[in-house]
């Protein structure tokens, strides 16, 4: 029996817009006091007429456009029917027929994801429930009713819940390159729904298990541990029962992420259960190609560009490239470092420095971020300093380690990094005229070890020893070791 899973995901994007789809209505709704941002738009009021926020629609399209979706030029809003209390018109204003944006496609580790449309939608409101009066209660809040919302539905192109993992991270860096929305999945900002089944190959025949659609995901380690249940629970429920799919038994599941298991939450509504019908109150909107180039024009220089230009100018590896370039602040950040007057016009020296500065970038800055939970703040980010320190390293005064530790202090002082390694006592005195002086010195104090050292050439390390507590520690090792050799072997220097 061969088991192949067939895994497509449903994300959901709350777009950051100052105002609400329809109406305008402050779309922030994190911890805002309950129905404070709420109008007879987004309530639902009978009478009260929607007007599309032009900034979303541009941005869905933007969105639909970085994951190589083709536009519609002439697009337009459904009514989708279902009843929930936390949707008061009964109704959500979302896209069906004719989205604004389909067929596009991803590259994840290498294979390429199908993108069947990036549409657009509003959110609805949230159902909080609670014990009032000794009785379970249900209270509404709507300020998250009518938010926009970027609706991505991928084709079922994922065999394994490692691939689903790396699709969603992909598509939330892909979102705040844009800078369209957080997309936050803890708060809930972009939210994640994997369809799962399995095609069964057993003795010639092939057999294909009802479609469950999981909801309530809200981690990403939440969503591939949901997918693997499902795996599981399906190919048991195969074993035992031999249920295939057919049009009707696609079902709703929940995830329990402390029972890490699915349960069963409803049979799934047909699309025709929806009664979708275009929304009479919005007429039909069209983008030109011109003012779909104006869009695309819009689009920043995105990861892939990035890591490509920082292996080919810089000369960084594959796995660098890919860290800087995960976060866009932070790679801006770095990308600053080049373009200062200090920057060296030598290509040699600059990838030497590109990559000094990508160690120092990843191991000491994004080491410090990761503790501090913190996201890059560009302006502690000096270039005169990096450069200051590279040359410094280059001249032997400071070792990579100590450029490591000070960076971090710089960072958090906005301090000169060398002012601080000089403040520490770890400048290294590498100036062979200033050690060599120090090394006679010691040879001379020295007499019994120098004649330790004719017999056992490895006792140079005493004299080593001495050398640098004469430079208080701040003698380069190296430079002194090869100085005391030249010394010790030509007695007469
Ligand atoms: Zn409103
Ligand atoms: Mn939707």
């Amino acid at each position: 029996m061969k088991i192949t899973p067939i895994i497509g995901l449903e994300v959901h994007v709350e777009l950051k817009t100052d105002s609400k789809m329809f109406c305008g209505c402050n779309a922030e709704h994190f911890h805002a006091k309950p129905n404070t941002h709420t109008c007879p738009v987004c309530l639902g009021m009978p009478g009260a007429l929607p007007v599309p926020n032009k900034k979303a629609c541009q941005w869905c399209v933007k969105l639909g456009l970085a994951l190589g979706c083709t536009v519609n030029e002439y697009s337009f809003f459904e009514r989708k029917n279902y009843f929930y209390p936390d949707l008061s018109k009964s109704y959500q204003i979302t896209q069906y027929q004719k989205p604004f944006t389909v067929n596009g496609k991803i590259t994840v580790q290498g294979q390429e994801i199908r993108i069947n449309r990036a549409h657009m939608e509003e959110d609805t409101g949230k159902s909080v429930h609670m014990v009032i009066n000794g009785e379970e209660s249900t209270l509404l809040d709507f300020n998250r009713s009518g938010v926009p919302l970027v609706e991505i539905v991928s084709e079922p192109d994922i065999v394994l819940s490692i691939q689903a993992k790396e699709y969603l991270l992909k598509i939330q860096q892909l979102i705040r390159y844009l800078g369209i929305s957080n997309a936050d999945i803890e708060k809930g900002s972009m939210r994640c729904e994997p369809t799962v089944n399995l095609k069964i190959e057993d003795n010639g025949k092939t057999f294909y298990t009802p479609l469950s659609e999981i909801k309530n995901v809200a981690s990403l380690t939440g969503v591939q541990n949901a997918i693997d249940f499902e795996i599981e629970r399906q190919t048991q429920a195969f074993k035992e029962t031999k249920e295939v799919k057919n049009s009707k038994n696609k079902t709703t599941r929940g995830w329990d992420a402390d029972k890490a298991r699915t349960f069963l939450q409803r049979e799934k509504e047909g699309s025709a259960d929806y009664r979708y019908f275009p929304e009479p109150d919005i007429p039909p909107i069209e983008f030109t190609p011109a003012e779909i180039e104006e869009i695309r024009m819009t689009l920043p220089e995105m990861s892939e560009q990035k890591i490509e230009k920082y292996q080919t100018i810089y000369g960084l590896s594959d796995y660098d490239a890919k860290l800087l370039a995960e976060d866009q602040n932070f790679a801006a950040a770095y990308e600053a470092l080049f373009d200062t007057e200090f920057v060296s016009k030598d290509q040699d020296t600059l990838k030497v420095f590109a990559k000094f500065a990508a160690n120092l970038f990843l191991g000491s800055i994004k080491t410090y971020l990761n503790e501090t939970q913190e996201n890059i703040d560009s302006s502690k980010i000096v270039a005169k300093y990096f450069w200051d320190l590279f040359n410094s390293v280059q001249n032997k005064e400071l070792s990579s380690s100590v450029a490591k530790q000070v960076t971090t202090e710089s960072y958090k002082t906005g301090k000169h990094p060398v002012e601080i390694a000089k403040e520490m006592g770890l400048i290294q005195v590498s100036d062979s005229n200033q050690i060599e002086k120090i090394a006679k010195e010691v040879v001379v104090a020295n007499p019994k070890a120098v004649q330790d050292y004719q017999k056992n050439p490895m006792s140079i390390g005493f004299l080593i020893g001495q050398l640098m507590r004469a430079s208080g520690g701040s003698a380069n090792p190296q430079v002194a070791k090869e100085i005391l050799e030249k010394l010790l072997k030509n007695p007469t220097l």
